[in-house]
């Protein structure tokens, strides 16, 4: 069962405004991590959002009516043909590069009136926005951008959860460098932990996603988020299980002792990654109760010898207070970003606060 508490997304929304001292959009993309981005960008537009990134255009097709009226941006670029859906739909594009802008220049020409855009810089993740030569190229020629209306320049920190990486500041002096050469615009530079680098990184618009679902937007540290995700999984069987025999696919795990297994309903093909195989924790009753053998596709088994009172039908908790989206991130080798991306579609759903 899966819960969403759109209550504490709201209240995360809330925090980070507290700490940038610039607005706070919401990214919503991958079906807002995961959580369900009809619901968040319902909630968060009623909290008072007025600005939102997804990565593709279907995504920003899909919420655009929840959010009226309010900047809906498209991160991962103008694909050549899309141009009339972005207008038809209201919808801005994230310009990434000479080609994208090219492209919507004509189309602006073409309806006699300016449009609106963002302008992507690339200060150092080299995959989308204009390098360094494009960058010239504009600051050279700042008159190609005479047929857009440009709502933010922005910028994408390549190591912002890492406080003390040089690149932080090397990126945000760059994004300043190029700013003051292109005609005056807002702009638009921290995510999550771009928020929590201070001041200097604060901008017209900070960009947060995952700490806005409760991912720890300062790893190491105390997370200053609340939870919005909890996942718990009911116990199909318990079996009793004798020294020497082995459970699950492969026998990755064998008893050692007259042992008690719980088995529980979720499985990798529910984004209980496979790598949590003989690591993960559930609890029960805010007790750890040990992941033993394999992840299955539809199944995980436990341990449960030393708690007798789980039996059939009981729920142990997967991600939740005592085990927070970051510790599943860590047994499983990932980021709490791909945990919550990974959740999948056949959990039973409740959603909170909508
Ligand atoms: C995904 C993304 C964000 C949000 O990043 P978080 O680390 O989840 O806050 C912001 N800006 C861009 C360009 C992104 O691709």
């Amino acid at each position: 069962m899966l819960e969403i508490d759109l209550d504490a997304l709201a209240g995360n929304w809330q925090a980070l405004r507290a700490v940038h001292k610039g607005a706070v959009s919401a990214v919503l993309k991958a079906n807002a991590y995961g959580i369900g981005a009809e619901h968040a960008a319902t909630r968060l537009f009623h909290e008072g959002c007025r600005h939102f990134f997804v990565a593709h255009l279907e995504e920003a097709i899909a919420i655009r009516g929840k959010v009226p009226g309010a900047l809906l941006a498209v991160l991962n670029g103008l694909l050549p043909g899309t141009e009339s859906a972005y207008l038809e739909h209201d919808i801005t594009p994230v310009i990434g590069s000479l080609a994208d802008l090219a492209r919507w220049s004509a189309k602006a020409r073409e309806l006699g009136c300016k449009l609106p855009a963002l302008l992507h810089i690339d200060t150092g993740m080299a995959r989308l926005g204009l390098d360094a030569a494009e960058t010239a190229t504009l600051t050279d020629e700042p008159q190609r951008l005479d047929p857009i209306t440009l709502r933010y320049v922005m910028t994408h920190l390549v190591s912002a959860e890492c406080p003390n990486d040089l690149i932080n500041t090397m990126q945000r002096d760059r994004f300043r460098l190029v700013c003051e050469k292109l005609p005056a615009s807002a702009r638009s530079l921290a995510n999550s932990s771009g928020i929590f680098l201070g001041t200097s990184f604060a901008s017209e618009l900070a960009r947060p996603g995952a700490a806005l679902y409760g991912v720890n937007p300062t790893p190491g540290g105390p997370n200053p988020m609340q939870p919005v995700v909890r996942l718990r999984g009911q116990v199909l069987q318990v079996r009793a299980v004798k020294p020497g025999e082995s459970v699950g696919y492969n026998g990755i795990w064998t008893a050692q002792r007259p042992s008690r297994i719980a088995t529980v309903g979720i499985g990798y093909a529910d984004g209980w990654l496979r790598s949590l195989s003989g690591r993960g924790t559930a609890f029960f009753d805010g007790r750890p109760v040990p992941l033993v053998g394999r992840v299955s596709m539809d199944l995980t088994t436990f341990d449960i010898t030393d708690h007798p009172d789980i039996t059939p039908g009981a729920w142990l908790e997967f991600i939740g207070p005592h085990c927070p989206v970051d510790d599943v991130a860590a047994a499983a080798g990932t980021n709490g970003y791909e945990i919550l991306t990974s959740l999948g579609r056949r959990y039973a759903r409740i959603v909170h606060g909508a």
